[in-house]
């Protein structure tokens, strides 16, 4: 691709999935700086019209559109609004912008294993990358992590939890990094157990997709708000944050803390324990990764702890939340069955999002695949893409055969 025109003294920033939750975010952050970052790129998969309204204003030189029947309404869109945002169509152009040499930060903010490619390919680019996106992660962070440390990548961890945890740490830590190295003997992971904490485990088969993507503390995108609800997405949270800190599963504890005030913890040898605080907003985390190591308003309100009043912790409910010990017992396995695991409940999300399937099913069938679908302890690019696949396909065939409503 030919080189852009650029602005040598502004960061230029490239947002995969800027119409997602984690884009949007970004880009409010983004709206408060514009003397400190330039939008290079952006992306968007269906929400055509969110991509074109932010193409006129933050005026980027390229939107990717994943599927061709939006490629060209956008394009169609922009030409009508006067912008020379040139579009490109296809999943293959995600890993091109985010390898442009115009960019210096990569936001990874698409959703599941589709944002695979592009982090990896960020990472081999050396950029500094913001992963919000956990699944790739999840699915092969230990590659991940390689490939940073031998291109000179920055990772800085985006999801609230792994952020409050790096800002924990010692200013001299990297990513990827053993966190025992520093002192740390245990990580705190805090969850607010989702809207169904308290729900009677008899109701957990009846409740609607609606009511399980009302989180009562965070707005998300569709997918994580579904994890939440059934706390798959702290099971992903323990195994990203294994490779973030480079720690085994067993150093990690979830903390259920109902108020999402504290972040997360970590314990250190002499038995401190430091824990960051701040409002449930990702424009905190991605603003610290944004500029760090500096400091950079964020746009967001400040806690007022005497109307807080009192914080919360207790034990997860192991029979309520069965996804923690599934994310668990497959990162200890290892290989490509935490893959599997991402997969199959990438999978069930969508059925249920779909309302094919039960909430109740959701652990029940990935617990089923990672029975059937049999895994590999290599972990290169290649065996992790092809036990994707498998999974997602044994996965369908299973919701098909014997879960369809
Ligand atoms: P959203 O569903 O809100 O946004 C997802 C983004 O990815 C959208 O821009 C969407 O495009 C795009 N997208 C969806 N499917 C594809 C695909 N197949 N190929 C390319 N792009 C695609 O998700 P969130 O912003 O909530 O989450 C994004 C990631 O960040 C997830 O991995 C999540 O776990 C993580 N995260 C999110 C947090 C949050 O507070 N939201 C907190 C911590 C982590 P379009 O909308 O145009 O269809
Ligand atoms: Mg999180």
């Amino acid at each position: 691709m030919a080189k852009l025109a650029g602005s040598p003294d502004r960061c230029g920033v490239a947002i995969l999935g800027s119409t997602g939750t984690i884009g949007r975010n970004t880009l409010d952050v983004i709206r408060h700086h514009p003397d400190r970052y330039r939008v290079v790129a952006l992306t968007a998969f269906s929400q055509v019209e969110m991509l074109v309204a932010q193409c006129v204003e933050f005026k980027p030189e390229i939107a990717v559109v994943v599927d061709q029947e939006s490629a060209e309404s956008v394009e169609r869109h922009l030409k009508s609004a006067g912008s020379e945002t040139r579009v490109l169509l296809g999943a293959d152009h995600l890993e091109e912008i985010a390898a442009l040499s115009e960019v210096d930060t990569v936001m990874a903010g698409i959703v599941g294993a589709a944002g695979l490619l592009p982090t990896l390919a960020a990472v081999r680019s050396g950029k500094r990358v913001l992963v919000a996106n956990k699944e790739p992660l999840v699915m092969m962070g230990e590659l991940i992590t390689e490939e940073a440390r031998a291109n000179n990548a920055i990772l800085l961890p985006i999801d609230s939890e792994h952020n409050a945890i790096f800002q924990c740490l010692p200013e001299h830590f990297k990513v990827g990094q053993d966190i025992a190295q520093v002192g740390v003997r245990k990580i705190l992971l805090t969850g607010s157990g989702g809207p169904f904490r308290g729900l009677p485990l008899e109701e957990f088969s009846t409740v609607t997709p609606e009511q399980a993507c009302q989180h009562p503390n965070w707005v998300m995108g569709p997918k994580i708000s579904v994890d939440s609800a059934t706390m798959m997405n702290k099971g992903l949270e323990i195994i990203e944050a294994c490779w973030l800190f480079s720690t085994p599963h067993t150093t990690i504890e979830v903390v259920v803390h109902p108020q999402s005030v504290i972040h997360s913890m970590v314990e250190y040898s002499d038995g401190s324990i430091i824990a960051q605080l701040g409002a449930s907003d990702m424009r905190i985390p991605i603003a610290y990764g944004l500029a760090w190591p500096e400091r950079l308003d964020s746009g967001v309100s400040r806690l007022d702890l005497g109307a807080i009043a009192h914080l919360d912790f207790e034990p997860p409910d192991p029979g309520r939340f069965p996804c923690l010990r599934l994310a668990r017992e497959s990162i200890e396995s290892g290989g490509t069955l935490p893959t599997i695991l991402n997969a199959a409940n990438e999978i069930v999300v969508d059925a249920y999002l779909n309302k094919r399937i039960r909430f109740d099913q959701i652990p029940r069938i990935i617990e089923e695949i990672l029975g059937i679908v049999a895994y590999s302890d290599d972990v290169t690019l290649e065996k992790v893409l092809e036990a994707d696949e498998r999974a997602r396909a044994s996965t369908l065939e299973r919701i098909e055969q014997k879960y369809s409503a």
